[in-house]
């Protein structure tokens, strides 16, 4: 297929329910940008609140928006001005496009950009044949890394930036959440040097992938008082770091009180609304340090993501299905049951 004849996209056309797979012209490529062919797309929890067409999504997408911001490809176009990037180069890219201009862009912060706009929500994204990025958000992936795995190094640098947010080399851990953000973060915790990993998690699939990932001991929060087993296997202190990547609220909740006095939380999970904590016992009295962590760290995180994958991480595990762009339909009843991992799908080829 040339560029001439239009591409396939899965898209949200109307606000409401749903997505379709329909036909949309091959975006063009201006200076500074590059396009690429994508290959396979990861699906994101963003993905199936845009699909369901929850309270946030109808606050925030304005269709109409091809979906997709987890995705490898190879690179079809450069545009003007562009530099050390060329056709046929085997990239993926991070979607979160900043400003560049805003106090926390020049500060060094760009994941933090006040203006940031995320490839795939607020412009169209990978879920086509083609997808256009800014040509500084691209990422060149190192031959090692298999192809499914690229196409979720956004969600794994998710699970990097948090996992690494605090040391955790001879330390304690509890991961609250082991969707396919936790999951990385168990693997990643455990070859940072973590000496003990305690899961928590609701999905039975999800809890036997966190033991495959590296976790000592996974839990149902609804069978076991799981803040005890964790006091008790840790003399009653408590876990050095919580790594929160579940964003319920009963979770969080439960994640703090595993936590020893003293010690660090990183909260990627994004609770649906308020919630309420134990504020002054869990967090102020027992001095516990509290970090929200966006996105990944432009490029650092995307660094050491790399890094670790060269060095042996393997997170193919995580991806437990693979399913052609034409059964999103499947896909996405298969994401809402929670009985997967990551889903990637494979874009279809000329
Ligand atoms: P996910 O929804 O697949 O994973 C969340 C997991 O938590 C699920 O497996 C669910 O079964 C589990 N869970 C629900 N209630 C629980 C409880 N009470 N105790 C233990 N586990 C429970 O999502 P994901 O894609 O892995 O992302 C993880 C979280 O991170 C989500 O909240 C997501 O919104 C958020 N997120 C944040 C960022 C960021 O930049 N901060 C980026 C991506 C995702
Ligand atoms: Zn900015």
């Amino acid at each position: 297929m040339g560029t001439g004849g239009g591409m396939a996209a899965l898209a949200k056309l109307h606000p409401g329910p749903g997505l379709r797979l329909t036909r949309v012209e091959v975006p063009g490529v201006g200076p500074g940008q590059v396009r690429a062919r994508v290959q396979l797309a990861g699906i994101c929890g963003t993905d199936g609140h845009i699909y369901a067409w929850d309270r946030w999504a109808a606050s925030r997408i304005r269709p109409p928006v091809v979906l997709g911001h987890e995705w490898m490809g190879l690179v079809d176009a450069v545009g003007p001005g562009v530099e050390g990037i060329e056709p046929g180069d085997r990239v993926t890219a991070e979607m979160h496009f900043y400003c560049g201009q805003c106090r926390a862009c020049r500060a060094g912060q760009p994941h933090l950009c006040r203006h940031l706009r995320i490839g795939g929500v607020d412009t169209d994204g990978a879920f086509a044949q083609y997808v256009v990025v800014p040509a500084r958000n691209v990422w060149r992936l190192d031959p090692s890394i298999p192809d499914e795995v690229a196409a979720i190094m956004d969600p794994l640098g998710n699970a990097v930036h948090t996992a690494l947010a605090f040391p955790l080399s001879g330390a304690t851990v509890a991961v609250t959440g082991a969707g396919p953000i936790g999951l990385a973060a168990i693997a990643v915790a455990r070859r940072a040097g973590a000496t003990a990993i305690f899961v928590t998690e609701t999905s039975a699939p999800r809890r036997r992938l966190a033991a495959l990932m590296g976790a000592d001991r996974v839990m149902d929060p609804r069978d076991v008082d799981a803040v005890a087993v964790v006091l008790e296997a840790t003399g009653g202190e408590g876990v050095d770091v919580l790594l929160e990547m579940s964003g319920h609220p009963d979770a969080i909740r439960q994640g703090l009180r595993m936590v020893r006095p003293g010690g660090a939380v990183a909260q990627l999970g994004l609770p649906p609304g308020e919630v309420t904590l134990e504020l002054g016992e869990q967090v102020v009295m027992k001095g516990l340090t509290l970090k929200g962590i966006h996105g990944r760290e432009i490029f650092r995180t995307w660094m050491q993501t790399s890094e670790l994958l060269r060095g042996g991480l393997d997170v193919r595990p995580i991806v437990t299905h693979r399913l052609p762009l034409e059964a999103y339909e499947e896909a996405f009843e298969l994401l809402a049951s929670g009985q997967c991992g990551k889903i990637v799908l494979e874009i279809p080829g000329s």
